[in-house]
């Protein structure tokens, strides 16, 4: 009964909706989810929970009775708190503070994505992605009809420096063809790290205005650098008619993942039809959601720069322990992540299997991360100490039976 019920209900759907990939992480999951005593570090979040005082504003909105719809492009007061985020963080945008029009609200940078890949790409065309990326960007481009088309970048040691990803601006030119609409590119990135310098988003931007093309900037670790106060960003380089458009989300500096909610910044004058795209597929944000939202940007400098500070310690604690050790990364300038290759370890889905099995650690399979990832593992270190030290040490024990 199985073969013709399939056949039943999948003969007639879209094939964009049937060539849609499982996610590469999640298949992993399945298999280590409920190990007593796994430490996950397979998905990008910490285990901290949203701080009380975000909490305490949501409640407060359910309470007052905000339960109603609402504006597709978000509250006016959210909209104008990540207007004074932005001046805050960016600096002024020409000579004027960010003007709350250029702000959209979504339902998280997922959707945020979504958003912005609707705008540009459908059937046919063609965006390109560096890899390794976010598996959700190809997901996002093939559900739309669109192709992503894999950029590969480099880890190398150059002229004596430490390893580093490397991306190349003749990679970019010699994937572009008549079908390409634009570029993602994220930085810093998940899962390598990779913090582009100001000289490397302009050399992007410079390649995009040549061909005409747009820019998702997902910019969502920005904050979240291990040198500096924060990684160098568009903003920095961008004219105001620059076809760019930012992905933003409250949930990683704010450990808000479960709340779903985060911003596209794009020119104002796209607002009616970004209006339309809300209205036409989830038709807003709750309101609980956003009131929670402007607390955690007004009030929630401090716990940004404790979670950083931890992470800061986490991600030196890591690579230490694994120098040395027949591992390769770069040590990651952004983001959470340790993207690493192991000695002679080629089918990496086997090799997070046997990470669960033998050394109760859920990790991320490189494949699931595009072309050029296939041999890596990616760990999330966003966990409290005690539990990143706990993972080095099984880390450590696993490489050493291995031989
Ligand atoms: N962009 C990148 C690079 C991410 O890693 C994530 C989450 N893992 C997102 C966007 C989306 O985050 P969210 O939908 O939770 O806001």
């Amino acid at each position: 009964m199985n073969a013709p019920l399939n056949e039943h209900f999948l003969s007639n759907l879209r094939s964009e909706a049937l060539a849609l990939p499982e996610s590469g992480i999640v298949e992993v999951m399945n298999i280590g989810r409920n190990r007593q005593g796994l430490i996950p570090l397979w998905v990008g979040e910490g285990d901290v929970p949203t701080p009380a005082f975000i909490c305490a504003a949501a409640q407060a909105s359910l309470l007052a009775g905000e339960t109603f719809y609402t504006y597709q492009r978000g509250i006016p007061e959210l909209r104008s708190a990540i207007a004074d985020y932005c001046t805050r963080i960016y600096g002024d945008f020409h000579g004027k503070p960010f003007s709350p029009k250029r702000f959209f609200v979504t339902i998280g940078g997922m959707h945020a994505i979504q958003t912005a890949v609707r705008m540009i790409a459908g059937s046919g065309d063609e965006i390109l992605v560096p890899t390794p990326a976010w598996p959700n960007f190809a997901g996002a481009l093939i559900a739309a009809g669109a192709k992503p088309v894999d950029v590969p970048m480099l880890l190398a040691a150059r002229n004596g420096a430490a390893a580093n990803w490397f991306l190349n601006i003749d990679d970019l030119q010699a994937a572009v063809t008549p079908a390409t609409r634009g570029i993602i590119i994220n930085s810093p990135s998940n899962p390598t790290g990779w913090t582009a310098s100001r000289e490397d988003l302009q050399q992007i931007l410079d390649f995009a205005r040549a061909h005409n093309i747009w820019i998702i900037a997902d910019e969502i670790y920005g904050r979240i650098v291990y040198e500096g106060t924060r990684a160098p960003s568009f903003h920095d380089i961008m004219q105001p008619d620059d076809k760019i458009m930012f992905v933003q989300t409250l949930s990683k500096n704010w450990a808000m993942t479960g709340w779903r909610i985060g911003w596209l910044e794009a020119p104002p004058e796209m607002g009616q039809m970004i209006e339309n795209l809300i209205q036409f597929s989830t038709s807003g944000v709750p309101v609980a959601t956003q009131r929670a939202a402007i607390a955690a940007l007004q009030q929630g400098e401090a716990f940004v720069e404790a979670q950083i500070a931890k992470l800061r310690g986490n991600r030196d604690l890591i690579c230490e322990a694994l120098n040395g050790s027949g591992v390769h990364f770069a040590k990651p300038a952004g983001a959470f992540y340790l993207f690493c290759r192991i000695d002679g370890a080629e089918d990496t889905r086997k090799l997070a299997v046997e990470l669960i099995e033998q050394a109760n650690l859920g990790v991320a399979p490189g494949s699931a991360f595009g072309t050029g990832a296939e041999a890596y593992i990616r760990i999330c270190f966003a966990r409290k100490p005690e539990d990143m030290i706990e993972v080095a040490r099984r880390l450590r024990h696993w490489l050493a039976q291995r031989g």
